[in-house]
């Protein structure tokens, strides 16, 4: 009783989520929308942020880490418009919430994350949510992930000085990439691969943890 009292409080608040800060704010792909709404943004924080987890902002994880502004999460995703028959790659799971968004709109997600303890964390979280339809690597993301390249979408999720040249060589033809660039000031860019080249715009100004440069120890 309670608990189904506390489940319809959370789906009221995500539905106000959904129009206070993202529908308002001018993410229109209605499959993002969509997916937004249903993916339980609660279940990918500690227990005792439960109750914030549908607030306007990033919250933390463990390792110094955060889980991304909801919103955020829904432009980026908008950014890579996805279909459904996509391979996607993501660089930073961290708590898993915008791996769970990236699997519910596309076919296969790729998911790299530095930490293991955030690994595991989000593959606890994902796979006690029933996704079936996403890798687990941990490690250092400025290689992206060879193995499974080419990637229709790829979004990372952390901010590197320099978008890594292994992340726009492992884009497929067509393909879209989403990243935070930049140092103390961030642009999300995102990059579209066409028949004539790569093509390149600036969204918005952002902030994101940093993307631990390959061979540090993240300390
Ligand atoms: N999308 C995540 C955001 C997590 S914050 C969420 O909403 O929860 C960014 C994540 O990128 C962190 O978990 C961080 O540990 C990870 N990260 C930072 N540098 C990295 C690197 N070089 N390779 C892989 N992951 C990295």
């Amino acid at each position: 009783m309670l608990n189904s009292k506390f489940g319809d409080y959370l789906a009221f608040v995500r539905r106000k989520m959904l129009e206070d800060q993202i529908a308002a704010r001018g993410v229109r792909d209605g499959l993002v929308l969509e997916t937004m709404e249903k993916v339980e943004r609660h279940l990918f924080v500690d227990e005792y942020l439960r109750n914030r987890a549908y607030e306007d902002c990033p919250l933390p994880i463990a390792e110094g880490q955060t889980i991304s502004q909801p919103y955020i999460v829904a432009l980026m995703t908008e950014c890579l418009a996805l279909k459904g028959g996509e391979k996607v790659l993501e660089i930073g799971t961290g708590s898993g919430y915008q791996t769970a968004v990236l699997a519910e709109l596309a076919k296969e997600v790729f998911t790299v994350e530095y930490y293991p303890v955030l690994a595991e964390k989000a593959k606890a979280a994902l796979k006690g949510r029933g996704y079936d339809n996403i890798k687990f690597k941990t490690g250092d993301g400025h290689e992206g992930w060879k193995e499974y390249a080419p990637y229709d979408a790829i979004m990372v999720t952390c901010a590197p000085k320099e978008l890594p040249a292994a992340l726009l060589e492992q884009l497929a033809g067509g393909g879209r990439l989403a990243a935070p660039v930049g140092g103390q000031e961030q642009t999300l860019a995102l990059y579209t691969r066409t028949a004539s080249g790569l093509e390149k715009s600036d969204i918005t100004r952002v902030r994101f943890v940093p993307m631990i440069a390959a061979g540090t120890t993240g300390e």
